[in-house]
């Protein structure tokens, strides 16, 4: 039976990032994300609802439009697989429990902001808010797990906590960045998903996913600059690696922690 709800969840996953792809694409633009249906960006040819099928469409139209032959990014396809496995993976960490409801939306927020910053180098404020709201409410009603807390037992007061601590160091960040380097070096839209994310983590966890999607960041930058992908004056989206880091944080910041600091027990 649990393999049944594991590709029941894959499924999910997939048909939604799909959605994701397709909401991180139009937002930004300022285009509505139901009408008009998906179409080719190069001929506007409507796609039918075989070209539309998550995951299987790119191969079986070898990630080319029927239409005019133009080449589908394969970022579509990674989006979604991506968002399948995160998916299937919140539910083998959290089982059938509340928490799943919050780790299911925080990874589609995380792809739907990589999505957009990947490819306008913006986190969309319509977006970002959306998911304020909802993980203002759900934090009242599923409280952070008690392994993310840092003062015990006030588990909403840690939420809002976490939620101004990341909101807050960002932008602090941000002005010395721009006072030193005389540009923007963190853009505001990562600084409010910040916001978000502290909600989520609480004190404790978005410190750490901070020093993860900081680390993360600086070494595919250099390794990109270094391999010549990219300039050095090339802007670096950072959503991704904020979403890389948080989500290491989610699912093994306790551990991360404990085992660190039990390097230095013995
Ligand atoms: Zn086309």
């Amino acid at each position: 039976m649990e393999i049944l709800i594991y590709i029941y969840v894959f499924v999910l996953g997939a048909s939604l990032g799909s959605f994701y792809n397709v909401v991180g694409l139009r937002i930004t633009k300022g285009e509505s994300i139901i009408k008009p249906g998906s179409y080719c960006p190069k001929c506007n040819h409507q796609l039918s609802w075989l070209e539309m099928l998550p995951l299987f469409s790119y191969l079986f139209l070898r990630a080319k439009c029927r239409n005019c032959k133009a080449v589908i990014s394969i970022k579509y396809f990674i989006f979604e697989l991506l968002t399948a496995l995160l998916f299937c993976f919140s539910y083998y960490h959290f089982g059938f429990s509340w928490e799943l409801i919050i780790a299911l939306l925080f990874v589609s927020l995380l792809i739907i902001i990589s999505v957009s910053d990947l490819e306008y180098l913006v986190i969309e404020d319509k977006i970002i808010l959306f998911f304020l709201v909802i993980f203002l409410l759900l934090r009242i009603f599923i409280p952070l797990p008690p392994q993310f807390s840092t003062f015990n037992d006030h588990y909403y007061l840690e939420s809002l906590i976490g939620g101004l601590f990341g909101f807050g160091l960002l932008y602090i960040i941000a002005i010395i960045g721009k006072k030193v380097y005389k540009q923007e070096v963190m853009g505001g839209g990562d600084i409010k998903l910040y916001g978000i994310i502290g909600l989520i983590l609480g004190l404790k966890m978005t410190a750490l996913s901070l020093l993860f999607a900081s680390i993360l960041g600086t070494v595919f930058g250099v390794l990109l600059i270094s391999l010549k992908v990219i300039k050095k004056t090339n802007p670096i989206p950072f959503g991704p690696f904020i979403a890389l880091g948080s989500l290491l944080a989610y699912f093994y910041g306790y551990e991360i922690i404990t085992w660190y600091f039990s390097l230095f027990l013995y």
